[in-house]
């Protein structure tokens, strides 16, 4: 049935909602998609319904194709099984918790992986029955810190979430890429430009980790990747390679200086140009610097670690790159309490003489592995106002290990040694990985194998955001006045407007126009079709902008000419054509955009 905007459920609004950030997100709630019920929480009414469900319809269909099937948990989740894997706890604040008349706790599900194992232990016991692929498409609950961008990081969301369980690695290495060869599936077909990126398995564990990303400048991800197309990874997975000793024989005994009033790094570098010349005839920076950065993490339990980084006093720890290492536990600032916690630290001129577990500070201390063993650097004295020179790493301090938490630059080596990285920005659309046996083990799901042996099944997790999708799409997909759905997912494949101000008045017009969204209809296309009386042609216009369905048929005054016009919405072409071929000239339209890329 064509959607009558005469009945249709939908308010289209003038104005921008207070409350929305992103202009795609602006446009969804005032063309009538979606309408916010609480901070990350979501309506979807009619039109955005139809534009999810599409959506859903792609998804569904790639995954059916590589064998997987569809089923579908509670999203109310009792608390054992997550107690089990631990996760109860780890994901502390981010889930949201609640108690039944009995005071017995549950969840609302954030992520599956426990239901999924639990149900294949329950019904499956040999490896005659895997592998196994299950998926569900459903609404998960995170209570997040920073709901922003409306769907695109909501607290209700939808997400395909799919399990893969296999007897051997190699099984688990084939269920990977199967999902992988979906996954190009189907970010081709939402006509995404996006990226395959290596990521972090974060609190999960596990191995091979990727992700999808849309490219996007309003995206929270930043990625990077070098030209010749061998290296692409999400910031949080970059691993810098340990840099290779460089000999220190030529460097002179380190030796303490007063350099007062420097407690940054750009102050300190003008102190040493004007007071400690270097030998070598060039300018001090910033690289030659060694600044340490104190942070406190605090663990699920609720302990809190002080924790020490040593970075290139050009750099910044990236707090993202850091909050993916340190995963669960989660990083604070390191605050006047801190400090006078801990006195051997002289704010300002804090050095590895008191850092690091062995030493008075007793705070567990790690460096950045762009810090070559035998490199010399001037960094504090742990003296108010007094800097340590030539100070050699292997000779003069060490630390407790590494840490890959530095920014990562523009124009930085590529870690495979292929050319420089380029950073860019993305949304993630989907993730992928092997998550291995961690889940098996701590909920003991095990099969026979050939040889009658217990075995512990190998696991996969692969997630799609399905509301982000919607929301990616759409910030994608605008101008000025509107959105411009692409063929694949848009509510409906035509919008006829019929511009005529009643039916007593302008019969023909509408006539013309019912006839023609009814053979539309019949031709196999849904129809969007604006048959309100009394509404002017400039609102009905302007409503066809902001909704945004690829092609919009005006029935009008040239009727009298035997004429409709044929509007692109994305392109702005208009063309007149003959009423009798409309249909054909539609049809034809649709069949060609569908299937391509945006
Ligand atoms: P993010 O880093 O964006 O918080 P995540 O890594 O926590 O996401 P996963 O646990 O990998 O997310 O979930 C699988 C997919 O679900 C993600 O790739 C993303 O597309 C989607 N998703 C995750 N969180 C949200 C959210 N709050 N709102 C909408 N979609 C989400
Ligand atoms: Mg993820």
């Amino acid at each position: 049935m064509a959607m009558r905007m005469s009945s249709l459920f939908l308010r289209t609004l003038r104005e921008d909602p207070a409350d929305a950030e992103l202009p795609g997100h602006r446009l969804l709630v005032r063309a009538g998609y979606v309408r916010r019920a609480a901070p990350g929480i979501y309506t979807w009414l009619p039109l955005g319904l139809k534009v999810l469900r599409r959506v859903e319809a792609i998804v569904r269909e790639e995954m059916d194709a590589i064998g997987a099937q569809e089923l579908t948990f509670p999203a109310l989740l009792p608390r054992e099984p997550y107690e089990a894997t631990g996760r109860w706890t780890e994901y502390g604040d981010n889930i949201f918790r609640l108690q039944d008349r009995k005071k017995s706790d549950y969840l609302l599900g954030p992520t599956h992986e426990e239901m999924f194992t639990l149900a294949v232990k329950d019904m499956y016991s040999s490896y005659k029955d895997l592998p196994l692929s299950i998926y569900q498409i459903q609404n998960k609950y995170r209570d997040e810190a920073r709901p922003r961008a409306g769907l695109l990081r909501g607290r209700e969301f939808i997400m395909k979430d799919s399990y893969s369980f296999d007897v051997s690695d190699e099984g688990l290495q084939a269920s990977y890429d199967a999902h992988r060869e979906a996954y190009v599936r189907i970010f081709d077909r939402l006509g995404f430009e996006y990226v395959i990126v290596a990521a972090m398995s974060g609190a999960m564990g596990g191995s091979a980790s990727e992700e999808f990303l849309a490219v996007s400048a309003i995206g929270e991800d930043t990625f990077v990747r070098n030209d010749a197309g061998t290296y692409a990874a999400n910031v949080e997975a970059v691993v810098v390679p340990q840099a290779a000793p460089v000999d220190a024989s030529g460097v002179p005994a380190a030796h303490v200086e007063d350099t007062p009033d420097t407690p940054t790094i750009e102050t300190l570098v003008a102190s040493l140009n004007a007071n400690h010349a270097r030998s070598d005839g060039r300018e001090w920076t910033a690289a030659d610097t060694l600044k340490n950065v104190l942070v406190v993490l605090v663990h699920p339990d609720g302990t809190r670690e002080p924790l020490a980084i040593g970075v290139p006093g050009d750099r910044e720890v990236d707090a993202k790159r850091l909050e993916a290492q340190v995963s669960p536990a989660e990083v604070e600032a390191f605050e006047a309490k801190d400090f006078a916690a801990n006195p051997s630290l002289a704010k300002g001129y804090i050095g590895p003489g008191v850092l690091g577990e062995t030493r008075e500070s007793k705070i567990r201390y790690l460096l950045d592995p762009s810090i070559a063993e035998g490199s010399a650097w001037v960094t504090g004295a742990d003296e108010e106002g007094k800097h340590v020179l030539d100070l050699v790493h292997g000779r003069d301090f060490a630390a407790d290990g590494t840490i890959q938490a530095a920014e990562v630059r523009e124009g930085d080596p590529s870690p495979d040694g292929n050319g420089v990285l380029h950073t860019a920005r993305g949304i993630e659309m989907g993730h992928i990985f092997q998550l291995g046996r961690k889940f098996a083990e701590a909920l003991d799901l095990k099969v026979l194998d050939e040889n009658g042996k217990l075995v512990t099944v190998t696991m996969g997790s692969y997630g799609v955001g399905v509301s982000r999708a919607v929301a990616a799409i759409a910030e994608g997909n605008l101008d000025e006045v509107g959105l411009c759905w692409p063929r694949n997912v848009a509510p409906a494949d035509v919008h006829v407007v019929a511009t005529g101000k009643n039916r007593e008045r302008d019969g023909s017009v509408f006539d013309k126009a019912d006839e023609l969204t009814a053979a539309f209809e019949a031709a196999g296309l849904e129809v969007i079709y604006d048959d309100r009386e009394k509404v002017s042609p400039g609102v009905k216009f302007k409503d066809s902008e902001l909704i945004g369905i690829p092609t919009i048929v005006v029935v009008g005054k040239s009727l009298e000419n035997g004429v409709v016009e044929i509007k692109d919405r994305r392109s702005g072409e208009r063309r007149e054509v003959a009423v009798d071929v409309a249909v054909d000239e539609v049809l034809a339209e649709v069949r060609q955009g569908r299937g391509a890329k945006a």
